[in-house]
């Protein structure tokens, strides 16, 4: 996550660049709006107040009254360059405001952390404070809108729009704005077709929204969304979510999807209609949020079960499920015999009766570490359980698989351990099993050279400890006719 760049427009020391940036914003998305005045003088979106609601969220030290002030000042500028100047702009524009900190200041306060991990929580609270900042703005819009109280029947159809209006583009909208983050190239697996199947879906249950029309065909893409929740990245069902959302309300507004064909439009469909995709909007984003969360669980789970969490080293099961593998490094190293080495430490009850359990823990974790560091990239170590340890690497011949173990035995022998001001001596006894790799996966070969390890490990212990065995040359044998390392 920390490789993944944020998209990042302002910063906490620069005040001049923000309030720039702030006013550039407000104007781009105040033009945007009023581009999109279809129904009276309100416009079909109104994505502004997402927009800095959005900006406020992700940069918290944004949110002091000089930027609130200047969002409010870019409006009212804009709006007396480019419609009417007076007591009802600045209600309307104060109703924008209104929006805006009620969400981000909502937001900030109960959900939006700096952390991937509390989407779940984030989505629903998407939901409801958008809806609070709707209902809360579109009152002081909609009484800013009446020229004179005498035009009070229009006041509640238009607070009714006002409300579903900015509680979708809410809703639509900051799922997308708060999850948008600059892409990771190297992450992304290569195209395959394959991929745009859930979109293929999603354009054809649009299609049949049109071709079959009333209230239930706005639903008809929710099937399509989840598939693209579950197929895709957050940030990336968010857009898709916000892009289906925007065009069913274009359709229904224009009437292509008709959801009562009988009357022309009146402002209760529309409210009807995008409070209705406002919901299934947030389907999609708790599907998405509950897969990323499954998917990081079986990651932190498999990583917990494949790893030993006292040495580093890998455990049983994830040595046995590297082997299985075919993309297995030692198979990559072209070696042709595979050596298994096991090792127990001599006499290792005594550290912990001696020194405790504590210190013979620090011993078992420092034993795995030199393990790893003698071993290095020639092979896998493995904790088989309790004091035992296995290595298994690719050797050209049995003569250096032994020579391996032996580096292994008289490193750990020569070296002390450190417990407080102590320095502990301790031996190891191996028992070594090498045989031509003949197959992939190695899982079946190692199976059958770790008995064989097994025995020579005994053997090891019984003649003595601290000894290397093998199956071809008892000890003695062994050390005059191979070399071992010094
Ligand atoms: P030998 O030379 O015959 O191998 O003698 P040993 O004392 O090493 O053998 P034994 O198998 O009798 O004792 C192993 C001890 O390792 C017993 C157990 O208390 C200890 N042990 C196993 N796992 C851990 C662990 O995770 N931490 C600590 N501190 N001790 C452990
Ligand atoms: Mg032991
Ligand atoms: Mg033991």
């Amino acid at each position: 996550m920390a490789s993944q760049k944020k998209l990042v427009l302002f910063s906490p020391d620069k005040t001049l660049a923000n309030a720039i940036g702030i006013f550039v914003i407000t104007s781009l998305f105040y033009f945007f709006g009023a581009a999109l005045r279809l129904i009276d003088e309100l416009s079909l979106f109104w994505p502004l107040n997402a927009v800095l609601a959005a900006v406020f969220v992700r940069n918290p030290f944004l949110n002091r009254a000089l930027y609130y002030a200047l969002c409010y000042c870019a409006m009212i500028v804009y709006d007396a360059f480019t419609a009417s100047w007076g007591w009802q702009s600045l209600i309307i524009n104060f109703s924008n405001m209104v929006f805006i900190i009620t969400v981000a200041r909502l937001l900030l306060r109960y959900s939006y952390q700096h952390s991937d991990n509390n989407w779940a929580v984030n989505a629903f609270n998407i939901f409801h404070f958008s809806l609070i900042g709707a209902i809360l703005c579109s009152l002081v819009g909609a009484l800013g809108s009446i020229d004179n109280f005498s035009d009070y029947p229009r006041l509640l159809p238009l607070y009714a729009d006002w409300v579903s209006e900015q509680f979708s583009t809410g809703v639509l909208m900051l799922p997308c704005l708060l999850s948008a983050k600059w892409p990771d190239w190297s992450k992304i697996p290569p195209f395959r077709l394959s991929k745009l199947y859930p979109l293929v879906g999603l354009v054809v249950s649009l299609c049949a929204s049109v071709a079959i029309g009333g209230a239930g065909s706005l639903a008809f893409p929710l099937p399509a969304l989840i598939w693209c929740a579950i197929r895709y990245p957050l940030p990336v069902t968010a857009l898709v979510t916000l892009l289906t959302g925007g065009t069913e309300i274009i359709l229904v507004a224009s009437s292509v999807i008709s959801i009562n064909a009988d009357q022309p439009l009146l402002v209760n469909q529309m409210f009807s209609a995008r409070l209705g995709i406002a919901t299934i909007a947030i389907c999609p984003l708790i599907v998405s949020v509950s897969v990323d969360a499954i998917n990081q669980l079986i990651k932190q789970t498999s990583l917990r079960a494949d790893f030993d969490y006292l040495t580093g080293v890998y455990s049983r099961s994830g040595l046995f499920e590297t082997l299985k593998t075919e993309r297995y490094p030692l198979a990559g190293q072209d070696k042709p015999t595979l050596c298994v080495m096991l090792l127990d430490i001599d006499f290792f009850k005594r550290i912990n009766d001696n020194y405790g359990h504590e210190c013979g823990d620090i011993v078992l974790a420092s034993f795995a570490t030199k393990l790893r560091q003698v071993v290095g990239d020639k092979g896998l170590v493995a904790r088989m359980g309790g004091e035992e340890f296995v290595v298994v690497a690719g050797v050209e011949n049995e003569a250096q698989g032994y020579a391996l173990a032996e580096r292994v035995r008289k490193s750990i022998e020569l070296d002390s351990f450190r417990y407080q001001q102590e320095s502990l001596y301790i031996t190891v006894s191996v028992g070594l099993a090498t045989a031509s790799i003949t197959r992939s996966p190695l899982l079946e070969l190692f199976n059958e050279l770790v008995h064989e390890a097994d025995r020579n490990l005994y053997t090891s212990k019984r003649n003595g400890r601290n000894q290397t065995i093998t199956s071809s040359a008892g000890p003695q044998d062994v050390s005059t006719s191979f070399q071992s390392a010094p």
